[in-house]
């Protein structure tokens, strides 16, 4: 143990399946550790080792010259690190190293958040595995200046081999870009093994000429001999965040324009099996998974052993349903309602469905706003008269409520819904004032004293002036001000941020349906003016997006009824 890190104070939050034999390392290497996590039981393993359990990751956070993340995704990150009381907590030389796996674009911001209080934050994402975590023998991908790198260093040694991989955020690409080719090849060994053994070949004569052959890979030289040949299946690292790592790896494909088409097809197969397999398997359960794809899919063959029945073959006769139940197992668990309709748009062209699910993944797995807020913003659209769109307004209200709107806000959401007629006036004002200039009429008149204490009193309570305004004001300022009453409301008594109503103006104005470009416009600045970031606008702007797809699901059920009616269509779902 050296003199240097007896005083160095380290915050360690998030001590799960990686983090807490990380912690543990840095207590063993004479570190002072604060741990937390939201696991009592985890604290407690911690403290037993020479620890500080802290109560709170502000706790961990005071006195540490170094904060470890190790959370399960950029969005538990951002809650953490944003976090008023954490923030306050940290002192002004500090370090923030994230380690878990996360988005750039995230990591980015909120470094650029860190960095205008003047706290420097680093990601330093780790491939490795719970062995690694325990051995000390990780890979460490670490992204920041040089400076800061050097400074976290000697204790990321402890923890394994550093790497600098180049600016803030590169760290969290890296990682992805790893885990989309680690899945791919474990996806792969799953079809050869199968393939193989059915072939006839041993199972561990194939691994073993594997590894001593071009075709070997981390699957095949670590993951298939320790979780898979010994039926454990407890690497410790979940299917779920496999998947997260996916996305963000395709999401970084698609934003440089790159058509990872393998990836993309390794993608789908990773998400329908997660969406099959219970929230908490292991990552490497797709190998058992896709053995009884195979073995579903075999003609009428005799196989050695036991035949274990094929979980999707069970409820399925022939190619085509199958799809379908992955379609709406995947949907499901994402929230999506599933009807008839979309039934009946699997039978007719499954992609389109699955288009559709990955379009809405989009903003719904987005992190730059909060679940409860995106579907705030979803009932906004669906409610603002503009679109009203009724069958949509209770599945939008039930998944606020789920997600933890409260009524005031929902109610809140409706009042600043509500102004969208002020459109009428906006648009129709100063379109009379142009006949009225085409037919003479000069001015404009100046405001006279009630007019500027109305202007100003607009300026005050809602922060902006536009000039669409200025018509309206001069010739009609008994509408005027009781529209400022009216829309100054949720302002006076609501419970939405500033930043927050303008990104609701935001997505009604901007829905296919109304298209209110200068409104848009005025509250996209709003919105950056109270502190909104894009990230968040664009969210905003991708569920405003979803509308479109409305069309298929308000006819497709009126569609299968039609048929039904016809004779063409089966009278029940069951296939
Ligand atoms: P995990 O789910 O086992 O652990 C996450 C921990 O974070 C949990 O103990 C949870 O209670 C805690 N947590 C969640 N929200 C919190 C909050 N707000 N405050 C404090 N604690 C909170 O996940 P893991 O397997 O340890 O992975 C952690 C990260 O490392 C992920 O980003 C993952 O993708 C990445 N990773 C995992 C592995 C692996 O093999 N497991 C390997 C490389 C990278």
């Amino acid at each position: 143990m050296t003199e240097q890190n007896r005083s160095t104070v380290v915050g360690f939050i998030g001590l799960g399946n990686m983090g807490r034999p990380m912690a543990l390392r840095l207590v063993r290497a004479g570190y002072e550790v604060r741990a937390y996590d939201l696991v009592q039981e985890a604290r407690e393993a911690l403290r037993a080792a020479g620890a500080v359990a802290a109560e709170s990751a502000a706790h961990a956070a005071t006195g540490a010259k170094v904060v470890i993340l190790m959370l399960p995704n950029s969005s538990v990150v951002r809650d953490v690190v944003t976090d008023a009381e954490f923030m306050q907590a940290l002192d002004a030389d500090a370090l923030v190293v994230d380690m878990s796996s996360g988005e750039p674009a995230v990591t980015r911001e909120l470094a650029a958040h860190l960095a205008d209080r003047g706290i420097r934050m680093i990601d330093a994402p780790v491939s490795g595995g719970v062995s690694g975590a325990k051995n000390g023998t990780l890979t460490i991908m670490a992204a920041g200046t040089a400076e800061e790198v050097e400074v976290a260093r000697p204790l990321l040694e402890v923890l394994g081999k550093v790497f600098a991989v180049g600016p803030v955020g590169s760290g969290h690409a890296l990682k992805a870009f790893n885990n989309l080719l680690s899945a791919t090849h474990l996806w792969a060994t799953g079809e050869v093994m199968a393939a193989g053994e059915r072939f006839g070949l041993d199972p561990d004569v194939m691994l073993s000429v594997f590894n001593a052959s071009s075709g070997r890979s981390g699957s095949t030289e670590a993951k298939w001999p320790r979780f898979v040949r010994s039926g454990s299946f407890d690497s410790g690292f979940s299917l779920q965040l496999m998947i997260k790592d996916m996305r963000i790896a395709m999401d970084l494909c698609a934003k440089e324009g790159v058509p990872a088409r393998l990836g993309q097809r390794a993608l789908e197969v990773w998400e329908q099996a997660g969406a099959e397999l219970d929230p908490g398997a292991d990552h490497t359960e797709i190998a058992r998974w896709l053995a009884k794809d195979h073995a579903s899919a075999s003609p009428e063959r005799d196989q050695p052993g036991p035949k274990e029945p094929s979980a999707r073959s069970m409820t399925t006769t022939n190619d085509a349903p199958t799809r379908t139940d992955a379609i709406r197992q995947a949907f499901e668990a994402d929230g999506i309602a599933w009807d008839d309709g979309w039934e009946a748009v699997c039978r007719l062209d499954p992609e389109f469905a699955e288009a559709f699910r990955r379009m809405r993944a989009v903003p719904w797995t987005g992190t730059a706003l909060s679940p409860a807020f995106k579907a705030l913003v979803e009932l906004a659209v669906n409610a603002a008269a503009t679109h009203l769109n009724v069958a949509e307004i209770l599945p939008s209200l039930r998944r606020a409520l789920d997600l933890g709107a409260e009524p005031r806000a929902i109610l809140e959401v409706l009042e600043l819904s509500a102004t969208v007629g002020i459109h009428a006036m906006n648009i129709g004002v100063p379109l009379l004032v142009e006949v009225l200039e085409e037919r003479g009429r000069t001015g404009p008149e100046p405001l006279n004293a009630e007019q500027l204490q109305l202007k100003e009193r607009f300026i005050r309570e809602r922060g902006y002036w536009h000039e669409f305004w200025d018509n309206m004001l001069e010739l009609d300022p008994e509408m005027f001000r009781a529209y400022v009453d009216f829309s100054t409301v949720p302002w006076r008594t609501g419970v939405l941020t500033p930043a927050e109503k303008e990104l609701i103006y935001i997505s009604y104005d901007i829905a296919a349906t109304h298209l209110y470009v200068p409104g848009t416009k005025l509250h996209i600045r709003n919105a950056l003016n109270h502190g909104a970031t894009t990230a968040q606008i664009l969210e905003v702007m991708e569920i405003a997006s979803l509308l479109g797809v409305q069309g298929v699901t308000a006819t497709m059920p009126l569609l299968v009824q039609e048929l039904r009616d016809r004779g063409r269509w089966p009278k029940d779902k069951s296939r």
